[in-house]
């Protein structure tokens, strides 16, 4: 199996893809067509078919004619920019020193504490000490979120006493608004009145 395009940082070559797995080739070799494998997809290739053809093209193939990669072909594969296979790990290494790197790679030996107290890491520690740490750090938690909920509270209590003197404000305006509209309506009822008067008095005065 090659390495899956994900780890790369650089566009990938189809050239560099092995066509029995699919993946990056790893430990590339090369056939006669310069078709590139994984040295272990051409090796268990040869070993589960009898007929010694190309996987590519089908022409005959004998396992003697696997070779190493042509000079320019493995110059540039080398050169490809890698991640590590490790999620944790944020160093960049090279196709050529991929290996190397995954090998002695830091978060290899990376675990949880086999007795459970939640301790990630590769170093010895007292689970004890690592519990007591953890719960320091929740109180703090805490405490933040506590503080954070108090001002949220104090803001949303400010809010409330601003709306309300607003809706106070505004029933005031209201009832001042109800005494007007009423002052006004007395106002054009005794005005109709007054101009009703003189036109009754003239009516009856023709008809009389
Ligand atoms: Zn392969
Ligand atoms: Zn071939
Ligand atoms: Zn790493
Ligand atoms: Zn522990």
């Amino acid at each position: 199996m090659g390495f899956s395009e994900e780890l790369f940082l650089d566009k990938v070559d189809d050239l560099f893809f092995c066509p029995i797995c699919l993946e990056v080739v790893k430990n590339p070799v090369q056939d006669k067509h310069e078709h590139l494998f994984c040295r272990t997809c051409i090796e268990s290739w040869f070993k589960c078919n009898t007929i010694r053809s190309c996987p590519v093209n089908r022409e005959q193939l004998s396992p003697n004619e696997i070779k190493k990669p042509g000079r320019i072909a493995l110059n540039i594969l080398s050169k490809l920019n890698m991640k590590c296979m490790y999620k944790e790990c944020t160093k960049i290494v090279s196709y050529e020193q991929f290996n190397e790197h995954f090998t002695k790679c830091e978060f290899r030996n990376m675990s949880f504490c086999p007795k459970g107290c939640g301790h990630y890491g590769i170093n010895m520690h007292d689970c004890l000490d690592f519990v007591l740490m953890k719960n320091y750090d929740l109180q703090d938690k805490i405490e933040t979120l506590v503080t954070n909920l108090y001002k949220i509270e104090k803001k949303c209590n400010e809010e409330i006493y601003q709306k309300m003197a607003i809706n106070r404000s505004l029933q005031f305006e209201n009832k001042r608004l109800k005494r007007e509209n009423l002052q006004l309506r007395k106002f054009s009822k005794f005005q109709t009145q007054t101009s009703k008067t003189p036109k009754s008095w003239n009516s009856s005065t023709k008809i009389a």
